[in-house]
C-alpha cells in the first residue's frame, strides 16, 4: 500500500529555500501565558491536573476561555453536547467552516498540555488573525471538544455516533455523561442536531502533544501526522490438560502455559520482524486453574496490532496465528483465536499535511512524518471532512501523569504551523 512507503521515509527537512516567507506569526509569550492560566484550573498537589470532563474545574476553565474567545474576535457559544466552539464570520458566503479543534479535559492526575496545547493555540491563532486584521474566506471555528478523555463525547456528536444509552454511562468523574454535558450548559436530549453530513465543514486541524518519545528523542519540532493508528484486539486460548505438579512427569504434560510463553515471545519475534512503525502487545494473561501445585490446563491472553495500514494488521495476524497453531499444536494443546474489537486507522488528508510540512519548512522547523499511536477527537471528523494534525513533542514522551511537559517554545512553534496551515487551508479549501 503507498501508504507504508512515506511511512518510512524520515522527511527530516531543515531550512527550506522555496517556501512563502512568513508574514504572521503568532504571539507565544501571551499564548504561553494562557496556557499557564489554564494551571489553575484544577491543578492538584502534585502538579497534575483533575480537570476531568464535567466537573467543576472544567466548567470554570470554560468560562475563563468564554471571556478569552471574546477578546480573540471569536464569538463564544456552547453547543448541545457540552463543546464550546468560538467562532469567527468569512468573507464569502456560503463556504463551510474551517475548524480547529482539541480538548481541556484531563485524565485523573493528568497533565498540563495533552489536548490543551490545540485548544490555546487556536484561540492564539484566532487573536493573531483579529490583531492582524486578516479575513479569511471560509468562516473559522475554535472547538474545544467536551469529554475527550472519558470516550470523546463531544466530537463524536459531529460524527452522529453516540449512542443513547451511554447518556446514562459513567464518566470519568462523579457525573453520567447525559448529566455531565448538562452542567456544561449542553442538551443531551437534542444531542443529534450536532450531526455533521460532508460538506458541512471544510477541513479539520488539531494541534496536539505527540504523546510518544520520537520526536524529543530525535529533536524534531513538528510531526506531521500521517493518520491514526487502527487497532485490532483478539483473545488467544490454548487448552492442554490441568494435572498434578508432583506426579506428572514432565513428557506427559499438556501444560498450556509453556506453548503460550513461547507464543508470547513469537509475536514479538513477528512484529518486530518487518520494516515499519507496528506495534503488538500482549497486555493479558489469564492462567486456570492458577495454582502453584496444578499445571495449567488453561491460559487465556490478549493480543493487540496497531497500524496505520489494516491490510498489515491482518497479515501480521495471519502470521502469528500459523505460527502460535504450530507451536500449540507441537505441544499437545489446541488453540483458538476470537478476534472482539477493531478500529479503523483514520488518514489525515495529502493536502492539509503538505501545507503543515510547508508551513513548518518556512518557518525553519524540522519536521517529521509519523503516526499517531493514540486516538484523538480528529478521528471523529473522519466521514466529514479532510483532517490534519500537527504534533508538537513530549518530554521523554510522557503523558497522561503530572509530568508531561513541552517547552514554550514548542508551543509557540507548533501554534505558527497551525496558524500557517489554517492559511494555506483557506486558500486551497472550497
Ligand atoms: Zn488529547
Amino acid at each position: 500500500m503507498k501508504y507504508g512507503f512515506t511511512l518510512f521515509c524520515l522527511m527530516v527537512s531543515p531550512v527550506m529555500l522555496a517556501a512563502d516567507p512568513i508574514e504572521t506569526t503568532v504571539n507565544g509569550q501571551r499564548l504561553n501565558a494562557t496556557m499557564q492560566h489554564m494551571h489553575t484550573f484544577g491543578e492538584n498537589e502534585e502538579g497534575g491536573s483533575d480537570r476531568v470532563a464535567y466537573s467543576d474545574h472544567n466548567r470554570l476553565a470554560y468560562s475563563y476561555l468564554f471571556s478569552l474567545m471574546q477578546q480573540s474576535g471569536l464569538t463564544p457559544d456552547i453547543d448541545v453536547a457540552g463543546n464550546l466552539v468560538g467562532r469567527r464570520p468569512g468573507k464569502i458566503d456560503g463556504l463551510a467552516p474551517i475548524i480547529i479543534g482539541s480538548h481541556i479535559d484531563t485524565v485523573p492526575n493528568g497533565g498540563h498540555y495533552d489536548g490543551i496545547v490545540g485548544v490555546m493555540a487556536g484561540i492564539e491563532v484566532a487573536s493573531t488573525l483579529h490583531e492582524a486584521g486578516i479575513e479569511l474566506d471560509h468562516p473559522l471555528a475554535v472547538i474545544v471538544w467536551s469529554n475527550e478523555e472519558g470516550g470523546k463525547t463531544g466530537s463524536r456528536s459531529y460524527a452522529g455516533t453516540v449512542a443513547e444509552r451511554e447518556l446514562s454511562l459513567p464518566s470519568l468523574g462523579d457525573k453520567a455523561i447525559g448529566a455531565g454535558i448538562s452542567h456544561l450548559g449542553g442538551h443531551p436530549e437534542r444531542l443529534g442536531e450536532n450531526r455533521k453530513r460532508p460538506g458541512d465543514v471544510a477541513g479539520y486541524v488539531e494541534l496536539h502533544v505527540e504523546q510518544g518519545a520520537i520526536l524529543d528523542r530525535e529533536k524534531i519540532s513538528i510531526g506531521v501526522v500521517e493518520g491514526i493508528v487502527g487497532i485490532k484486539r483478539w483473545y488467544i486460548t490454548i487448552e492442554g490438560f490441568a494435572n498434578h505438579a508432583g506426579t506428572t512427569p514432565m513428557d506427559q504434560r499438556q501444560d498450556a502455559l509453556y506453548p503460550a510463553a513461547l507464543i508470547v515471545a513469537e509475536i514479538r519475534q513477528i512484529i518486530t520482524a518487518e520494516p515499519g512503525r507496528q506495534v503488538g502487545t500482549v497486555g493479558r494473561l489469564d492462567v486456570k486453574p492458577g495454582a502453584p501445585n496444578v499445571i495449567p490446563g488453561e491460559v487465556m491472553f490478549s493480543l493487540e496490532i496497531r497500524d496505520l495500514d489494516m491490510d498489515k494488521v491482518t497479515g501480521l495476524f495471519e502470521k502469528i496465528r500459523a505460527s502460535a497453531t504450530e507451536i500449540a499444536e507441537s505441544h499437545g494443546t489446541s488453540i483458538s483465536f476470537d478476534q472482539y474489537y477493531e478500529s479503523p486507522a483514520t488518514l489525515t488528508d495529502n493536502g492539509i499535511k503538505a501545507l503543515v510540512q510547508e508551513s513548518a519548512a518556512a518557518l525553519g522547523l524540522t519536521t517529521l512524518h509519523l503516526p499517531s499511536g493514540a486516538g484523538h477527537d480528529a478521528q471523529s471528523m473522519k466521514d466529514i471532512a479532510p483532517l490534519g494534525m500537527i504534533f508538537v513533542p513530549s518530554k521523554d514522551g510522557v503523558s497522561h501523569a503530572p509530568t508531561e511537559f513541552t517547552s514554550e517554545q514548542q508551543i509557540t512553534d507548533g501554534a505558527n504551523v497551525l496558524l500557517n496551515t489554517i492559511l494555506g487551508m483557506d486558500r486551497l479549501l472550497r
